[in-house]
C-alpha cells in the first residue's frame, strides 16, 4: 500500500475514534450537565413554590385550593406541579383535572417523594406513566403546611435537554466533518511531501542497485532534517560505493593485465570448483575462447587428471603438482600446479598455473644430443691422433716416410679439431643470443667477391668454375662479416659437394616472392619448432635474394628438410672426408635468422642444389 494512502487511511481512523470517543462522553457528560442544570432550576423553583404554598395556606388547605395552586405553578413555571399528602395521596396537579385527583394512585413509592420524606431535597429522572414521557421530578416537604409531609413535586420533560443536545451534535458533527476533511488534507499533502524525496531516493537506490551511478548528482531529502539526514547518508553511501566499485574495477583490470601478461596459462575455480576465470595464456594453450566461467576445469582441460588433483586441492587446502601432455603436433609437456586460495583456514577457490615445459625438455633433449654429438664428433679425430702418436711413439718413428705420413694425418686431424672447436665457438656465440648484429650498408657484389676469394683455390683444385651473376650497384643491410662467413659456408658446400669439373654459380636477384613455391624447393623447415616460414611477397621489392646454386651430388627429399640441423649430414664418411663438421648449414641459419630473414634450400639427387638466403635492400 502506498504512503499517503496508509497515513490517509490511519489519520481517518484516528479522526473517527476522536469524534466517537468525544461524542459518546459528551452524550453522557452533556446529558448529565444538561439535567443537572435543570435539576437545580427545579430545586430553586420547588423552594420558591414551597415558600409560596407555605405562605398562601392554612393548615389544612382544601383540595381544590392546592390543586388550583398547583395548576397556577405548573402554568407560571412552565412545569408539571404536584402536592401530595403525607401519604402520597396526590393533592393537586397541574396537568390533572380536580375530579380525576381522586383515581390517581397513590405516589408514596415515587423515589421523589421518599427522599423528601427523608429531609432532603427528592430527585429522580424517569418515564412519566402519566405523561408518557421521561421527566425529571423534585420534590420537597413543605414545612409547616398541614401534617409536615404535605410535599412540593415540580417535574419538567427532559425532552428539551435531547434538543439541546441534538443541536450541540449537529454543531460537532459539523466541525468533526471539517476536522476530518482537513486532517485528511494535511495528511495527503504531509503524506506527499514525506513520499516524494522518499521516492527520490528509492529511485537512487534503484539505479544504484542497476550500476548506475550518473544520474542524480544528490538525492533529494525535502526540508524534513531526517529525511534531509537519510538522503544525505544514501548519497554519501552512493558515493563510496561508486568509489568502491571504481576502484574495484581498476583492480579487477588491474588484476586482468597482470593475468594476461603472465606466459603461463591460469585457471582459477571458486569453492565448488567451477571456473571463475582464466588468462589469454590459457586461452591460447587450450583453445578455448571466452565464456569459460562457471565451467567445470576438466571440460576445458580435458584432462581427468587435473580435474581430480583441483578438486583434491579443494578438499584438503594443500597444493598439488600434477603433470600432463596436450596432444597436438608437436604434443606440449605441461607442469600443473595448484594451490588453494584460503581465507581464515578455509578453502575458498584455487589458482592452478600451467607451465608449458615442452621447451625446456625439448631444450634438455637438445643440449644432451648436442653433449653426445660433441663428444662423438671430437672422440674421431682424437681418436685418429692418439692411434698415430702412438705408433709413432712405439715403431714408425724409424721410419721416417711412415712417420711423415703419421705426422700428416695428426696435422690434419688437429685441423679438423680445430675447425670444429671453431664452428663451435661461432653457433654458441650465435646461439647464446648475445651477438650484436652490426648494421652497415655496403654493396652485395664486395661481399659476394670476398666470400668467392677464400674459396676459389679450393674451386681451382677442383676444377669447378664459379659464376657470379651480382649486380653492381645492389646495397644491402646487414652484418658484411656475418654474411661472408655465410656465404663461405654456402660456397665451401658447393665446392665440396661438386664433383670436379662442375660448376657453381652465385645469384643475385630482386625477392619475387616465390622462392619457397616452386616443385623441387623445400624451405627450411625448422625441426625442433616444427615450423614452416613462409617466404610471401610482403616487401619484396626490399628484398633481394641471394642464392648459391652448384651442379654437385645434390641431397634427397628426404635428407633436405633436415641439412639445417645441428651435425646432420646426409653421407656421414663423405664429409667427414671432406673435414665437414656438420656444422656449416647450422650457422648459415642462424646467422640469416639473427638478420630477420630466411634461408632455404632447392635440391635434385645428382643435378644439383641451390641455398638461398635473404637480405634487406638500401633502395
Ligand atoms: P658439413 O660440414 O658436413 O658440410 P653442413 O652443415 O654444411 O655440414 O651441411 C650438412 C649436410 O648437408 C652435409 O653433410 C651434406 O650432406 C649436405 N650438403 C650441404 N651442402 C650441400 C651441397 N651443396 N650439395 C650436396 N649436399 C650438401
Amino acid at each position: 500500500m502506498r504512503l499517503h494512502w496508509k497515513l490517509i487511511l490511519t489519520y481517518t481512523f484516528v479522526v473517527v475514534l476522536v469524534v466517537a470517543s468525544v461524542h459518546l462522553y459528551l452524550d453522557r457528560a452533556m446529558r448529565a450537565f444538561l439535567v443537572g442544570q435543570l435539576g437545580d432550576t427545579l430545586t430553586r423553583e420547588v423552594r420558591l413554590a414551597g415558600a409560596y404554598l407555605r405562605r398562601d395556606l392554612s393548615d389544612r388547605p382544601p383540595p381544590e385550593t392546592l390543586d388550583g395552586l398547583a395548576d397556577l405553578l405548573g402554568q407560571r413555571l412552565g412545569v408539571r406541579a404536584t402536592v401530595t399528602d403525607g401519604t402520597g395521596r396526590v393533592l393537586g396537579d397541574s396537568e390533572v383535572r380536580l375530579e380525576d385527583l381522586a383515581g390517581l394512585e397513590s405516589h408514596a413509592d415515587r423515589p421523589e417523594i421518599r427522599e423528601a420524606w427523608s429531609g432532603r431535597m427528592g430527585r429522580s429522572l424517569r418515564y412519566s406513566a402519566t405523561l408518557k414521557q421521561e421527566m425529571l421530578y423534585v420534590a420537597e416537604v413543605v414545612p409547616g403546611v398541614g401534617d409536615g409531609r404535605v410535599v412540593m413535586r415540580l417535574a419538567m420533560p427532559v425532552r428539551d435537554v435531547g434538543q439541546i443536545q441534538k443541536r450541540i451534535y449537529g454543531a460537532v458533527w459539523v466541525v468533526s466533518a471539517l476536522v476530518l476533511a482537513l486532517v485528511l488534507a494535511l495528511a495527503y499533502g504531509g503524506s506527499r511531501f514525506v513520499s516524494r524525496p522518499i521516492v527520490g531516493m528509492t529511485q537512487m537506490a534503484r539505479a544504484v542497485a542497476s550500476g548506475d551511478f550518473t544520474g542524480q548528482t544528490r538525492v533529494p531529502g525535502g526540508s524534513v532534517r531526517e529525511l534531509r539526514d537519510l538522503a544525505g547518508a544514501l548519497d554519501g553511501m552512493r558515493r563510496q560505493i561508486q568509489e568502491r566499485i571504481g576502484q574495484i574495477t581498476v583492480e579487477k583490470s588491474r588484476l586482468e593485465v597482470v593475468l594476461d601478461s603472465i606466459t603461463e596459462g591460469m585457471l582459477v575455480t571458486d569453492r565448488d570448483g567451477h571456473v571463475q576465470m582464466t588468462n589469454r595464456a590459457f586461452e591460447r594453450l587450450f583453445g578455448t575462447t571466452g565464456c569459460a566461467e562457471g565451467r567445470l576445469p576438466v571440460e576445458l582441460v580435458r584432462s581427468g587428471e587435473v580435474q581430480e588433483a583441483i578438486e583434491r586441492t579443494l578438499a584438503t587446502g594443500k597444493e598439488t603438482t600434477q603433470g600432463m601432455t596436450l596432444p597436438g603436433v608437436p604434443e606440449r609437456h605441461l607442469d600443473v600446479h595448484i594451490a588453494p586460495i584460503l581465507r581464515e583456514d578455509a578453502c575458498i577457490g584455487s589458482v592452478t598455473v600451467f607451465y608449458d615445459i615442452t621447451e625446456l625438455l625439448r631444450l634438455e633433449r637438445v643440449r644432451k644430443d648436442f653433449v653426445a654429438n660433441v663428444s662423438h664428433e671430437l672422440r674421431t679425430p682424437l681418436t685418429a691422433i692418439k692411434g698415430c702418436a702412438e705408433t709413432l711413439v712405439e715403431r714408425a718413428l724409424a721410419d721416417r716416410e711412415v712417420a711423415e705420413r703419421f705426422v700428416q694425418t695428426i696435422l690434419s686431424q688437429s685441423d679438423r679439431l680445430q675447425h670444429l672447436l671453431d664452428d663451435l665457438l661461432d653457433l654458441s656465440r650465435l646461439e647464446s643470443g648475445k651477438l650484436e648484429l652490426a648494421s652497415e650498408v655496403c654493396p652485395i657484389r664486395r661481399v659476394v667477391e670476398t666470400g668467392v676469394g677464400s674459396v676459389v683455390q679450393r674451386a681451382e683444385e677442383k676444377e669447378i668454375a664459379i659464376h657470379l651473376d651480382v649486380p653492381e650497384e645492389v646495397e644491402v643491410r646487414c652484418d658484411p662479416k656475418l654474411i661472408e662467413q655465410t656465404l663461405i659456408n654456402l660456397l665451401d658446400n658447393a665446392v665440396k659437394y661438386t664433383p670436379n669439373g662442375g660448376s657453381v654459380r652465385v645469384v643475385v636477384r630482386p625477392f619475387a616472392g616465390t622462392d619457397s613455391g616452386s616443385e623441387r624447393s623445400i624451405p627450411y623447415t625448422s625441426p625442433e619448432a616444427g615450423e614452416r616460414p613462409v617466404l610471401d611477397g610482403e616487401g619484396a621489392e626490399a628484398r633481394i635474394v641471394l642464392e648459391v646454386t652448384d651442379t654437385g651430388i645434390g641431397i634427397s627429399s628426404d635428407a633436405l628438410p633436415r641439412v639445417f640441423e645441428r651435425f646432420y649430414r646426409v653421407d656421414k664418411g663423405r664429409s667427414r672426408a671432406m673435414g665437414g663438421t656438420g656444422l656449416g648449414l647450422s650457422i648459415v641459419r642462424h646467422i640469416v635468422e639473427a638478420h630477420g630473414e630466411r634461408v632455404y634450400a632447392r635440391s635434385e639427387l645428382g643435378k644439383g642444389s641451390t641455398f638461398g638466403f635473404t637480405l634487406p635492400v638500401v633502395v
